[in-house]
């Protein structure tokens, strides 16, 4: 089963819009065994998106569009896929009802005119659920091969795509398949890695390969075979990594490290507290990211200023005076104190210099410390990394989730 992504939208080739739905559907379509042929980005036109559904159909088993299905005059994927198979746009009364009744619910006097629009499907079609848009997807099947039409937002599109999408594509699968499966590793850099790597296999099928990001390396497994034969080629190659790699290896695929520490606070009961300085509230807004953060984030402090550090319980003027505000004792009051303050079982605290410029202290740019406070003891990192603003900031919320990770996982105690 082979794929051409198509992903329509004007905003996406000025940039305003990253393209994140192409990075999405790659990795679910391959981790599923579809292999990708092509990802296109197209114009708000009629004919380039005729052209690239066109070629889609002829080179690969579907064409799977991205955008412009909503109710203004540049949405055109339902004109351009309906001249394409030449098949007419029909009203589909359902769906008209369903938009009528979204917009009565949610005080609209009546529905905006335009969105009519988007109930016109391309006859043959098989609509595909919306529950949190009005525009609805669809499935236009074309001979063997399929046109498969997707909402632009990654809200709707990611749950359409995995629960209506996928397995349709799946039944579609035959004879061999490259299935793919992403490791993803942390606290240690690409060639030690490697080297661990190669020290338990020689690792042709599946074939490896590494890819840095930020501070974290992904390792991507690729097997080919029969479906059954490529999954156990992959189950087994993950189990052999997964204990060579213990201590690093923190999960897999769409798996995030804030969301593997999110579960292990949870599971363990335990709650947290940050305070934040260089990272501005970066890890706040990180962890409470992931869905049901309630339940072990009590808060966070951004203190920035040395005034509003000194608001910390323990965090005296004489210890600023004596360390600076970047330095690792601060580091650690900050996480003992924020710890304190929120009455959390653990506690992080970040300070650093993010640049571009360094402070009156005169220490170099991107030198940062984190310190996490939990149980009895605090462990303190100082990182070195000259980077942009951003990136910096990024690696410190890293670093503080990599050190709760290691002292949440199994086998160590709280
Ligand atoms: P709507 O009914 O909301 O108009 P649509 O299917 O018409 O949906 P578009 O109008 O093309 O989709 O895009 C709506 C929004 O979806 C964009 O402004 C953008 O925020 C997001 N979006 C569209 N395409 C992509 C993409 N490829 N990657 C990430 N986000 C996207």
């Amino acid at each position: 089963m082979i794929v051409d992504l198509i992903c329509i939208g004007n905003e996406l080739l000025t940039g305003l819009v990253n393209n994140t739905n192409a990075g999405y559907l790659a990795r679910q379509l391959s981790s599923a065994g579809i292999a990708v042929r092509k990802c296109s980005v197209v114009a708000d036109e009629v004919e380039a998106i005729k052209e690239a559904v066109a070629e889609g159909l002829r080179r690969s088993d579907a064409a799977i569009c991205t955008g412009g299905l909503g109710p203004t005059d540049d949405d055109l994927t339902r004109e351009a896929v309906s001249a394409i198979l030449e098949r007419p746009l029909r009203l589909h009364q359902g769906w008209l009802a369903r938009l009528e009744t979204f917009f009565e619910t949610r005080g609209y006097h009546r529905m905006p005119p335009a969105n009519r629009k988007q109930a016109l499907l391309v006859e043959g079609s098989t609509i595909l659920e919306n529950p949190r848009g009005t525009a609805p997807g669809a499935v236009v099947e074309h001979g063997q091969k399929l046109v498969i039409l997707l909402p632009g937002p990654p809200q709707e599109l990611q749950p359409m795509f995995e629960e209506q999408v996928l397995p349709l594509l799946k039944a579609r699968r035959q004879g061999r398949i490259m299935l793919t499966k992403t490791l993803k590793c942390i606290g240690l850099g690409e060639s030690l890695l490697e080297e661990k790597i190669k020290a338990v296999g020689e690792w042709e099928q599946p074939s490896l390969s590494l890819v840095a990001r930020g501070m974290e390396v992904l390792i991507q497994l690729k097997s080919f075979g029969e479906v059954e034969q490529a999954a156990q080629l992959l189950e087994a190659a993950t189990d052999i990594l997964r204990a060579a790699l213990q201590g690093y290896l923190y999960g897999e695929d769409e798996e995030t490290l804030a969301g593997v520490v999110a579960e292990l606070f949870v599971r363990r009961g335990l709650t947290l507290a940050v305070a934040e300085s260089c990272s501005g509230g970066l890890l706040a807004d990180t962890i409470t990211g992931i869905p049901g953060s309630s339940r072990f984030f009590k808060g966070g402090a951004v203190t920035y200023s040395l005034e509003s550090k000194r608001l910390l319980p323990g965090l005296s003027e004489k210890l600023l005076q004596e360390h600076g505000a970047v330095s690792a004792a601060t580091a650690e009051a900050m996480a003992r104190g924020v710890r304190d303050f929120f009455k959390a079982d653990a506690g992080v605290g970040i300070t650093g210099i993010a640049g571009p410029e360094s402070d009156v202290s005169g220490q170099p740019v991107g030198l940062v410390y984190v310190a996490v406070s939990l149980g009895s003891s605090t462990e303190i990192r100082e990182l070195n990394y000259a980077a942009t603003r951003r990136a910096i900031k990024e690696r410190a919320v890293q670093a503080a989730l990599t050190l709760l990770w290691r002292r949440l996982s199994a086998g160590n105690a709280p």
